[in-house]
């Protein structure tokens, strides 16, 4: 049975669809159950009961005090919008961005015109409202179809990487490698490249303490034995540690990459050498995206029981092309919020076929990822793109939501005078309270030196805004889409366009102004910078959970539509990862349970909790 969900901010964000959750004592019964599985790795370190959460004080095997830089998304592809600004730009000479040689400017319609030497910076404030041709062009837009994903294209970065795509230009497709056991059941870009990609999955095991408590415990019994788990994920160190995880916990995997730019060569490398059946490279065409989704899934004598999708093309992919794979396939378990979405159309017209994890919605990956994530991360985008300094710089955040709280925190730990726009009294209020100016966009547009958006929403930055920026100004978005700045209304004649740097342009108005657009208003943090492997950590625990949990549940426990994670196993994810902070979690008496109504061993709350 399920029940209607009762997290407002989830069915806020699916309107339409009936959310479905265990009941408390359903959750209970599948952790049980989930005992068959996750128990069956053993009881925790410590002799626990092992049907209870992992006890705080257990340490995971060793990880490193002081582990090593986060392991990084792959580089940014250089994803350049206008054919004409790569001519001019040299993403190698990021430290020229002021040359002060004559630089030949390319405007939106790629015209290309010789830059005076010294571009007259006046600073002019158009106040006036300036009549616009706002006719947007077909420049920095994707050529890819509709049917990938939007999350398949978005470029993503990554600081480390050994190979450069520009040494060998050879299609993997067109390649005969093998592995050292012989095998070329896989498709990457360099298989040499191995070692490399072995020590960032070393660097990122190192972050994800749970995912490597989860393979200790998993030594004595397989729960996923007999699972052949098809992916579709971006190929990363940090995905890396989870496929060789569900490989110890005994399932077979093969996986393509969910987005064409964010496949980290060594790594893809690193799988497809230890036996990983891989099919991605960084930069692949949305030909190649689809002939690597098809060589996981369409193989001779190998057919997948469960689908480890993000974003939902492969999914889609299986449902178009080989819709009787389901009969065999245990289950669905989804990352993102687009291929959720998709789920919920599927389900909502009775398409769906097997029961699938909504692990977007999970407490552990909104509450984590969104706001801890963007904490960490929003400098490290702003600085690498603008080596800039935050200290006294006023920024205002559009949207206070849990990546606008994030961006906000870091920003005010550096000494930035920080101001909030938000259209719900809710988040505004806590935005007062949280000590930030709630402020209208026009109020501070003229003096701010940077304008982020965190939203989700579109036309939050207007082109009428961005006429009224003060020279130099930072326009950037941490939103999941390129919608929230009006970058369209900046393709018009009289502005020139300036590509200083990777993902950095300068727009030049008539009268010498620029503004520092960053990755064309796409996700700053995902374009520009890494992420934190232990954020990720915490998804990728859930996402194996979610497997166990789908691949072992008994026939009948999930029908045919989208569940979340109960929040047991929620709660399980977390205690994984509080070792690595040495907590210790305080226990309840006997008596403090009977009063409160509680399990000892959770769920400590109900499903309605906030957070
Ligand atoms: P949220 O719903 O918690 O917050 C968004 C806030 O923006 C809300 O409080 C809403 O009231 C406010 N808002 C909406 N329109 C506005 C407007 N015109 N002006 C001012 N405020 C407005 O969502 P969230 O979890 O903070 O996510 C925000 C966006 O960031 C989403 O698109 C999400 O997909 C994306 N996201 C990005 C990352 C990342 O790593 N960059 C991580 C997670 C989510």
């Amino acid at each position: 049975m399920s029940v209607q969900v009762v997290s407002a901010a989830t069915a806020a964000k699916v309107p339409e669809v009936e959310l479905k959750d265990l009941s408390p004592s359903e959750a209970e019964l599948q952790l049980g159950l989930n005992t068959a599985a996750v128990g069956a790795m053993g009881p925790p370190a410590g002799g626990g009961d092992p049907e209870a959460p992992a006890p705080a004080a257990e340490r995971p095997p060793a990880p490193g005090p002081g582990s090593g830089p986060a392991a990084a998304l792959s580089p940014a592809a250089g994803k350049v919008p206008q054919a004409s600004a790569m001519k001019r730009s040299d993403p190698h000479h990021h430290h020229q961005r002021h040359r002060d040689g004559g630089e030949a400017l390319v405007s939106h319609d790629g015209t290309v015109t010789e830059a005076p030497r010294t571009v007259k910076k006046q600073i002019q404030f158009a106040d006036q409202k300036q009549e616009f041709n706002k006719r947007p062009t077909k420049i920095g837009r994707r050529s890819l179809s509709r049917s990938i994903s939007q999350s398949s294209t978005d470029s993503y970065s990554s600081a480390a990487s050994y190979t450069d795509s520009s040494d060998d230009e050879t299609s993997p497709r067109d390649k005969q490698q093998k592995n050292s056991k012989g095998s070329s059941d896989f498709c990457v870009k360099n298989i040499k490249q191995a070692e490399f990609g072995r020590r960032e999955i070393e660097i990122a095991e190192q972050e994800m303490p749970a995912l490597m408590a989860l393979r200790k415990r998993a030594q004595g019994e397989k729960p996923l034995a007999g699972a052949k788990i098809v992916g579709c994920t971006h190929i990363t160190a940090q995905t890396a540690v989870l496929m060789e995880t569900l490989g110890a916990l005994g399932a077979q995997c093969r996986w393509a990459a969910c987005n064409i730019y964010s496949t980290l060569n060594e790594v893809a490398a690193a799988l497809a050498e230890s036996g990983f059946p891989v099919f991605a490279w960084k930069g692949e065409s949305e030909d190649d995206f689809w002939w690597c989704i098809d060589r996981c899934v369409n193989v001779e004598g190998w057919q997948p029981n469960m689908i480890l999708d993000d974003g939902g093309d492969l999914t889609h992919w299986i449902y178009k092309k080989y819709p009787n794979m389901f009969k065999k396939i245990k289950g669905i378990v989804e990352e993102s919020v687009t291929g959720v979405h998709r789920l919920y159309q599927l389900s909502k017209a009775g398409k769906l076929c097997v029961p699938a994890m909504n692990v977007n919605d999970s407490v552990t990956k909104q509450k984590f990822d969104n706001l801890y994530c963007c904490r960490e991360s929003i400098l490290d985008g702003l600085k690498r793109t603008t080596d800039m300094m935050f200290g006294g710089k006023q920024v205002v955040v559009c949207g206070y939501g849990e990546v606008g709280k994030g961006c906000c925190a870091a920003l005010k730990a550096m000494g930035s005078i920080v101001y909030v726009t938000e259209i719900d009294p809710i988040c505004a209020l806590q935005a007062c309270m949280d000590g930030f100016r709630l402020v209208k966009l026009n109020e501070v547009i003229r003096q701010v030196d940077i304008v982020i958006t965190c939203t989700g929403n579109k036309n939050v930055v207007t082109r009428e805004h961005l006429d009224r920026m003060k020279n130099s100004c930072i326009v950037c978005n941490m939103g999941h889409s390129n919608t929230e700045i009006d970058v369209a209304s900046l393709r018009t004649p009289e502005l020139t366009w300036e590509r200083v740097r990777s993902q950095v342009d300068h727009v030049i108005w008539p009268d010498g102004k620029r503004i520092v657009l960053l990755a064309e208003g796409r996700l700053l943090n995902l374009s520009c910078s890494t992420v934190p492997t232990f954020v990720l950590s915490i998804t990728a625990t859930t996402q194996a959970l979610a497997l166990i949990e789908l691949y072992n549940a008994p026939e009948g426990r999930y029908k045919q539509d989208v569940y979340l994670l109960p929040k047991k196993m929620d709660e399980y994810v977390a205690s994984l990862h509080l070792p690595t902070f040495d907590a210790h979690l305080t226990e309840l008496t006997d008596e403090q349970a009977k009063y409160l109504g509680l399990n000892k061993n959770g769920p400590f709350k109900p499903n309605y909790y906030r957070y």
